[in-house]
């Protein structure tokens, strides 16, 4: 049996995370003649297919699971990926915990289990399981993108823009369309209580 790998993909969004998860699994296909079968979490909670798509174009077949990792879940991925060479699993932040264990299990069973997700949330700090992903990681690619302020190169902070302002404190997730999202530097970057400062000073 081959050796199970676990590789990590982090960055904040707009560095292509999806992208590389994408290129990797199709250079494996075609390549390495590895058999792939990948993963996105769903809003609902069914599952379905539906392909994992970069914001720059790449796309891939995938499979739609609910967030919420119930045992179900996790033995329905455990099923579908006897035959599997590859696991992906796109936007893993947004998996809750029993992913670790899923992942662990995977490695274990002989697969290489690719992840891409956040790896800091809007005030930067670690996103959801991501960390404990990173621990375990056998490979880890971190991404940057380009400050949305000053152009440097290694963006690597997601902000969160509201009313055309960096936002304050808020829920993790936000409904509603009047937010959006842009890659900072550290030097850009304002987390939530200095936007708050900023705020209050006028
Ligand atoms: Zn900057």
């Amino acid at each position: 049996m081959d050796r199970g790998t676990i590789t990590v993909i982090i960055g904040p969004m707009f560095s292509e995370k999806s992208g590389e998860l994408i290129r990797r699994c199709q250079k494996l296909m075609q390549y390495g003649r590895k058999k792939v079968r990948a993963y996105k979490p769903t809003e609902d909670n069914r599952f379905g297919e539906d392909d994992i798509a970069s914001r720059i174009g790449y796309r891939l077949p995938a499979g739609h699971i609910p967030k919420e990792m119930t045992p179900t879940v996790v033995s329905q991925v455990l099923t579908e990926t006897i035959h599997a060479d590859v696991v992906a699993f796109d936007e893993a932040q947004f998996f809750s915990e029993p992913i670790v264990e899923l992942t662990e299990e995977l490695a274990r069973r002989g697969k290489h289990v690719i992840l891409d997700g956040l790896n800091m949330d809007y005030r930067g700090k670690p996103f959801g399981s991501i960390g404990e992903l990173l621990a375990i990681a056998d490979e880890i690619v971190k991404l940057t993108s380009f400050c949305a302020c000053c152009g440097s190169p290694d963006a690597a902070f997601t902000q969160r823009i509201v009313n055309g302002k960096p936002a304050t404190l808020g829920p993790l997730f936000l409904i509603g369309d009047t937010e959006s999202y842009e890659p900072r530097c550290r030097r850009c970057f304002v987390p939530p209580d200095l936007a708050e400062a900023e705020r209050s000073k006028g």
